[in-house]
């Protein structure tokens, strides 16, 4: 059974939601649309080549819509994602950018802390998500005033109130077009549209992210419990959906 067949759900009011989700996406279009021909949309989707960010994806391409889309490439991804970023840069009407992690702060990184290090403390593996995913990030956000995400209220305690727009950062406004779907809204749209997906999602793993930190999940658990397994569940986020004040220091902590 693949994980259409497994997940593919409707929920009573999806037709609501898709259409709420494509005026969201065409809102994000209109109001964060380039200052000037020829130059980049204010407005991008960070994309993980998961599930719901490939949805994200299909709409952006499907609507034709002018949002930019860009990946954080870690260094640390099972093969079967690169295979699918590659396939996605191939196919993808919109643009996608791949953005990596300075190459000396990793050579540094694993130096000093080994290539183990997330295991050995908290501290070390935000230490690592700093250097692969945080820092990148800033740079493919630079100059960006919107971000799209595929955040599901559903996906876990911690994005219980996930607001279809958030403002809590004052850098930059975040779309979650997704908010509300559930994993049964998800795989049926997928499986409607035919959508390119992570064949990891077939060996049960919901949500992917870096190999050493995602693991395959039982039948029941929760579905951020195959991300950093180890670790209590309250210091699971990786930074990048922490709320945001005024620092990057605050997000990650
Ligand atoms: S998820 Fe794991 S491997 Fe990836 S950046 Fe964070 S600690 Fe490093």
């Amino acid at each position: 059974m693949n994980a259409i067949e497994l997940n593919a759900r409707a929920s009573a009011t999806f037709g609501a939601k898709l259409d709420q989700t494509i005026a969201l996406l065409k809102q994000a279009a209109q109001d964060y649309a380039p200052l000037s021909a020829g130059e980049a949309p204010l407005v991008s989707q960070a994309s993980s080549l998961g599930a719901e960010d490939m949805v994200i994806t299909h709409l952006i391409n499907s609507l034709g819509l002018n949002i930019g889309i860009f990946v954080l490439e870690t260094g640390q991804l099972h093969e079967q994602t690169l295979a699918l970023l590659a396939r996605l840069q191939a196919s993808s009407r919109a643009k996608v950018k791949v953005f990596k992690p300075r190459a000396e702060a990793v050579l540094q990184f694993v130096a000093r802390e080994g290539g183990q290090a997330m295991y050995q403390s908290i501290e070390l593996r935000k230490a690592c998500c700093q250097i692969r995913k945080m820092e990148p990030l800033e740079r493919a956000l630079a100059g960006k005033e919107a971000w799209i995400t595929g955040l599901r209220r559903e996906q876990s305690g911690a994005r219980a109130e996930v607001p279809q727009v958030d403002h809590s950062d004052a850098r930059r406004v975040k779309f979650n077009p997704l908010a509300d779907w559930t994993w049964g809204d998800v795989w049926h749209f997928i499986g409607l549209h035919q959508i390119d997906y992570n064949p990891l999602h077939d060996h049960f793993y919901p949500s992917i992210g870096c190999a050493p930190c995602t693991r395959a999940v039982s039948l029941g658990e929760d579905f951020r419990s195959g991300r950093w397994w180890w670790e209590d569940e309250a210091a699971k986020e990786c930074g990048l959906h922490v709320v945001q004040s005024d620092s990057l220091e605050k997000a990650t902590a």
